[in-house]
């Protein structure tokens, strides 16, 4: 068998045969199809990724066939990259080496409910956990809008935030995450488990420094949500509605206001939403939908769209989230491949005052759209805009812009770890990356600074940390 990404010299059909029972796929069809994930939402990403193939898959069904993965592939010293769902969006699970892909989709049972908590493999696909949990009258805190697809492990390695984090915070703010299991890369691996302060040391480390096989996350009680849109007379008034529920003690589970511009790609909301006009997208418990609608009314709204689920089932509608965080940008992209997004954070205190001034100085190539969310227990939003893309050129210039105003920009444009939202190296993860995966092998291509450390010991890594 030929390396399909032609990076490789291993022999891959024994290598196959060497994974024994582990389920593997070899196909090169079905191999390249694994080897992409949302990339393309980027025209940068989409021409440096679009040629990057693995040379096989693998689908452990169980931590010992995981255990069985590694093993060989440290043997063999072959470039490992993890994948859940593959709806990552930076690349973070193409195999930029080629090498063995691992699918952990075959592990995804969920272990243990307990009263406000649950343990689960890294594999559970999050509709199934959620499903799982609402039988039980829970729910997780915060899932990212594609939980059909996505897995529990592929979001706590490559997520951040989500539905939810208007109300319980990042991922990473304490007590979401309780606990972490993870395997080295490692002829013979060792199985580390993280929890508490530890959590963050291999939460968003983009499956570099460890492999993820079991997860113990805090629960929260599930409500009888109603997906809710409103529209109002303009964007700076719908973000005025949007701050208020976001400070208000409704209950909402999401938070999100769309630029006007957005709504036309909406085509499943026409004739439901009044047309031309800017959204307020939310989940409201249904006991407070009389607050929620007084809330609107008081910014001059209207609740144009109100459904439970039932109601959602009946009239074949998308889950209200579906038009919120990324999936915007989706829902954008089916009708037209020249849009694109920037990440960028409106840091505390929020003010209408400080859109007005965007919208003084951004160009009519961006459409604002607000994710208003709580980080660290301060109230901000993530502007994800959609930007009618011209140039790599313009898209810079963009975030520059942003950065001018007071607006942090994360470059969703890059497959690198330092160059996303991080700007800068953890070497934290660097140094757990040394302790778990000595060799190399975990999605390496991903870390600019790698390179540069891996022959330091953990400890002398994680000093860089300090300085
Ligand atoms: C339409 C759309 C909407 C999105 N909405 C959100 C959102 O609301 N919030 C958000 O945070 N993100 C969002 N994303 C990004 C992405 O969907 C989420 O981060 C998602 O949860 C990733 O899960 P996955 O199973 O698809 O992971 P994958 O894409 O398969 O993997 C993500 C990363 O995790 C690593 N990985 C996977 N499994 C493991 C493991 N067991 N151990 C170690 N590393 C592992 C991979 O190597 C990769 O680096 C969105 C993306 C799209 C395309």
């Amino acid at each position: 068998m030929t390396s399909i990404s032609g990076k490789t010299s291993t022999d891959w059909a024994a290598f196959a045969k060497a994974l024994g029972p582990v389920e593997t796929i070899e196909e090169t069809v079905r191999v390249k199809k694994r080897s992409r994930d949302f990339f393309w939402y980027s025209p940068i990403l989409d021409r440096r990724l679009k040629t990057c193939f693995g040379d096989l898959v693998a689908r452990p069904k169980s931590p010992a066939e995981m255990a069985q993965c590694l093993s060989l592939s440290a043997r063999h010293l072959v470039p490992v990259t993890l994948r859940g769902g593959g709806t990552g969006n930076y690349g973070q699970s193409v195999p930029m080496e080629g090498g063995l892909i691992i699918d952990t989709t075959a592990m995804g049972e969920v272990l243990e409910i307990g009263p406000d908590f649950v343990r689960v493999q890294a594999g559970c696909n999050i509709l199934k956990l959620n499903e799982a949990l609402k039988a039980k009258g829970q729910e997780l805190p915060v899932f990212p809008s594609t939980q059909d697809i996505a897995t529990i492990g592929g979001f706590i390695s490559g997520g951040s935030a989500g539905i939810g984090t208007v109300s319980h915070g990042m991922l990473r703010d304490a007590g979401n995450v309780l606990e972490i299991r993870a395997l080295s890369a490692e002829e013979n691996p060792r199985e580390v488990v993280f929890s508490g302060d530890q959590i963050n040391m291999i939460h968003h480390a983009w499956g570099i420094n460890g492999v993820i096989i079991e997860l113990t996350l805090r629960t929260v009680p599930t409500e009888d949500w109603i997906g809710c849109i409103a529209t109002f007379a303009d964007y700076p008034t719908c973000y005025g509605a949007g701050m208020a529920l976001a400070a208000s003690d409704i209950r909402r589970k999401l938070c999100s206001t769309l630029d006007a511009r957005i709504g036309t790609y909406f085509d499943r909301l026409k004739g439901i939403v009044r047309e031309g006009l800017p959204m307020l997208v939310t989940l409201i418990p249904r006991g407070q939908m009389d607050a929620f609608r007084a809330l609107v009314a008081a910014h001059g709204g209207t609740v144009d769209l109100e459904m439970d689920e039932a109601e959602r089932l009946a009239r074949k509608l998308p889950h209200a989230f579906e038009f919120s965080y990324n999936h915007t940008t989706l829902q954008a992209l089916k009708t037209d491949r020249k849009v694109t997004y920037l990440q960028i954070l409106c840091p505390a205190p929020l003010n209408v005052e400080k859109i007005v001034e965007l919208q003084g100085v951004l160009g009519d190539d961006v459409y604002m759209h607000h994710e208003f969310s709580l980080m660290g227990g301060q109230r901000v939003a993530f502007d994800l805009p959609l930007v009618k893309y011209t140039t790599d050129e313009r898209l810079y210039e963009i975030m520059a812009i942003y950065e001018a105003h007071g607006c942090p920009a994360s470059d969703p444009h890059s497959c690198i770890i330092e160059e996303g939202g991080m700007k800068k190296a953890d070497y934290r993860h660097l140094a757990w990356k040394k302790r778990l995966d000595p060799l190399g092998l975990l999605n390496s291509p991903k870390s600019r600074e790698w390179g540069r450390v891996r022959h330091l010991r953990p400890e002398a890594i994680e000093a860089l940390h300090q300085a």
